[in-house]
């Protein structure tokens, strides 16, 4: 129950021990037709160029605003938490001009800022922006921004690490350009792929590159040669047992449906805020509608010692919960509900085993409430 990754299902387990095949075997080239057209539904695009790359959701990072930016190209980054941070370094090592749109940690950007940033300088060319920022809880509102961006001739690059599947995300309709994920969060895949979606203007960006990009390995115009069906040409051998696995948790997902799935994690999400909030904890984002549903920031009254009770949660219920990071190390704790973790025994186990552990450690904390709340709000 961390910041991922989350439980994995069995059967994704036993896809990754499936026998191998190779990369080029028209068994494997059928498994990645399949696992385009799921990732398609999830990103909710039309988007041809839409693939699983090697690597964790860092290299989803490192691929969009690698190929797209070329040396000396300006971008929009907007930091409001650590992955925010990490796209300005990504986009300083190939060569772009960085201009960092800032807002505390725990708040969201809005779109008017957005807007005034792009036509205060016309250089810009890209925007960048965190849709689940994993070190905070909050939930970045994307509609507006692709209509922004193409208005003022700017791609959007999105990361969508810890929301795809488990929040609402429309890749076409919100007019995003770039979009990269991971699978260990709502997907409930071991780390190992990161799901990427480029819209046509970004491919059609990235083909009239003047330079090469600075990485071969993550090189979307050779990647793009393998995944393309009729012609499939080696660029690097392809994580096998991962893609198996990916295919599993996504045709998972979709047995799900995505809305089912988006409910689900929304209404435990719900069920914990409410539990917490009976022991007396506050929520980090106040804004109901800006909080993650898969990742629930929560703030650490005065008082209660934040490792002794997440080693507790550890030691003596196997819970594992995510700390603070940056400027709220010591200050919150990021509890996950993402993907197969979202459940509500999860929800009711955790509560029960707060309660217990914050009893022990006689922190004052008023206990007893927590597992009642959550429960009512179930029952309703
Ligand atoms: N972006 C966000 C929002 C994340 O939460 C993470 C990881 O937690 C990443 C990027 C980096 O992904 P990975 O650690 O899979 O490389």
């Amino acid at each position: 129950m961390g910041p991922g990754p989350s439980d994995v299902h069995s059967r994704v387990y036993r896809a990754l021990s499936t026998q191998l095949v190779g990369h080029l075997d028209p068994e494997f080239l059928a498994i990645m037709d399949n696992l385009q057209s799921m990732l398609r539904t999830v990103f909710r695009t039309e988007n041809r160029v839409t693939i699983a790359l090697s690597g964790t959701g860092s290299s989803g990072m490192e691929a969009t605003i690698g190929n797209l930016v070329e040396p000396g190209e300006k971008i929009l980054v907007c930091v409001n938490g650590v992955f925010g941070t990490r796209m300005c370094d990504v986009a300083e090592r190939v060569g772009g001009r960085v201009v960092r749109l800032e807002r505390a940690w725990g708040e969201v950007f809005d779109a008017s800022e957005i807007r005034q940033a792009l036509e205060g300088d016309p250089d810009i060319r890209f925007v960048s922006i965190v849709h689940a920022e994993t070190s905070t809880g909050a939930l970045q509102p994307l509609s507006e921004l692709g209509d922004i961006c193409q208005e003022h001739g700017a791609y959007l690059i999105v990361d969508a690490v810890t929301s795809l599947a488990g929040l609402d995300l429309r890749v076409d309709e919100w007019k995003v350009d770039a979009c990269y994920s991971g699978t260990q969060k709502c997907l409930s895949c071991p780390p190992g792929l990161s799901p990427v979606t480029f819209s046509d203007r970004a491919v059609e960006k990235i083909r009239g590159r003047k330079s090469k990009g600075v990485s071969w390995y993550l090189d979307l115009n050779l990647i793009d040669n393998y995944w393309t069906e009729g012609q499939r040409v080696y660029h690097h051998t392809a994580p096998i047992s991962m893609n198996y696995a990916l295919h599993e948790a996504l045709s998972l997902v979709l047995e799900e449906g995505l809305e089912n799935r988006y409910a689900r994690h929304a209404s435990n999400s719900r069920s914990l805020v409410a539990g917490l909030e009976a022991l007396g904890f506050s929520m980090l984002v106040e804004d109901e509608s800006k909080r993650l549903p898969m990742l629930n920031s929560v703030r650490i009254p005065d008082g209660v010692p934040e490792s002794d009770v997440r080693s507790g949660l550890l030691r003596d219920f196997n819970i594992e919960i995510g700390a603070g990071l940056g400027p709220f190390a010591g200050k919150i704790w990021r509890i996950g509900l993402m993907g197969e973790s979202s459940r509500r025994e999860n929800v009711l186990f955790f509560l029960a085993a707060l309660e217990t552990v914050l009893k022990a450690l006689d922190t004052g904390v008023k206990v007893g409430a927590g597992v009642d709340a959550a429960m009512a709000l179930y029952r309703r």
